[in-house]
């Protein structure tokens, strides 16, 4: 056995290499929180950022959703360790936005990562700090704490030296991280969000359980004015939300938003489809405005193509994409769009 030169990777390298998949920059780092957040029930999601002139220095996520107790709050930090699925077959009837268990293990072997939390409903009067620096042995402490978690992310990359070298201007990365939280809140209206940068509120969403009033808190009641409501749906999928009049058209794809089972995603194939419900009413070379949430059977759409899980796949793509343009086409249909511009006015 002495001349062999393949060695098994120490668990913190590993978990460096993963991170590489998951963490590629802050914005990252507070779509993993966020999540999370949102996983525990939270009724509150407040995302801090700090900077400095050059670049973020801090981000700090604050829910009020169910905590953790002490075993758990220490576990959390293991790879391969989550509280959301046991054995494959939950995949088919996932109802959280977390499942591979590794975010926090990945972020911690890069950064250093420092967890408060409390659980909720359990009496539990203290609550637990675990702090983890690069991977390192966690340090537990008992401290006081509200119920809810608390999970507070600084020297991100510190270890990683090339990683860091990639980020982007500070101005890019806080528009990935306000792209973050803007997309969570829209995929779910009914939590209530907040972003900071340096103590100053950037996105203040309300619990309203309303997609047309999240948008409209992120982007300004002219917009809302302007939507309709689109539903509709088949065998395979339940399309809802709202697309813009044809007045409220752009040169990008910004205002298109889409989520399937509260989970933000992309989809070309879904855009393409958006536009084909517009048909001519769409001028070339525009793009529509449109906040759509698509709820499928679990079993029917598989979230674990790419680690970020930004992209889905459809078991039955050509049923989903007919389903959105009707839905689409349908709800332009139903309006008197000429009434409704002059009201927009
Ligand atoms: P995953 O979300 O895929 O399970 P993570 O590494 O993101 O993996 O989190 C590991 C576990 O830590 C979760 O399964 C959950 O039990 C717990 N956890 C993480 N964040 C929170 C939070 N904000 N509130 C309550 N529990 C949390
Ligand atoms: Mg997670």
């Amino acid at each position: 056995m002495q001349d062999a030169t393949i060695r098994v990777l120490p668990t913190g390298t590993v978990n460096q290499i993963a991170a590489g998949e998951v963490v590629e920059r802050p914005a990252s780092v507070v779509k993993e929180l966020v999540e999370n957040a949102v996983d525990a029930g939270a009724g509150l999601v407040r995302v801090e950022v700090t900077s400095d002139r050059r670049q973020v220095t801090g981000v700090r996520v604050v829910d009020d959703g169910i905590g953790m107790g002490r075993a758990d709050a220490v576990l959390a930090f293991k790879e391969h360790a989550t509280s959301k699925i046991r054995e494959i077959e939950d995949l088919d009837r996932l109802h959280t936005l977390g499942f591979r268990g590794e975010a926090l293990a990945s972020i911690a072997s890069v950064a250093e990562v420092t967890i408060v939390t409390k659980p909720r409903d359990r009496g539990v009067i203290a609550g637990i700090r675990v702090r983890v620096r690069g991977g390192g042995e966690p340090e537990v402490a008992e401290v006081g704490a509200p119920d809810g978690t608390s999970v507070e992310v600084r020297d991100l990359f510190f270890n990683t030296p090339a990683r860091r070298k990639f980020l982007k201007s500070l101005h890019t990365e806080l528009a990935h991280i306000h792209g973050v939280v803007e997309k969570t809140a829209l995929a779910h209206p009914e939590v209530a969000f907040r972003l900071l940068h340096n103590g100053r509120e950037r996105i203040a969403t309300h619990a309203a359980d309303d997609l047309r009033e999240t948008a409209g808190a992120l982007f300004g009641t002219d917009l809302t004015r302007a939507l309709v409501p689109a539903g509709g749906g088949n065998r395979f999928v339940r399309v809802g939300g709202f697309v813009a009049r044809p007045s409220h058209t752009r040169a990008d794809q910004y205002q298109i938003f889409l989520s399937v089972n509260g989970r933000p995603v992309y989809s070309a194939g879904i855009v393409r489809a958006i536009k084909e419900g517009y048909g001519t009413l769409l001028p070339a070379n525009r793009f529509p405005v449109a906040f759509l949430a698509l709820t499928t059977d679990q079993g029917l759409v598989d979230a674990n193509v790419h680690p970020t899980k930004r992209q889905v796949r459809f078991t039955h793509e050509r049923e989903v994409y007919e389903a959105v343009t009707d839905a689409v086409r349908t709800a332009l249909h139903g309006e008197d769009l000429l009434v409704g511009e002059r009201e927009a006015e």
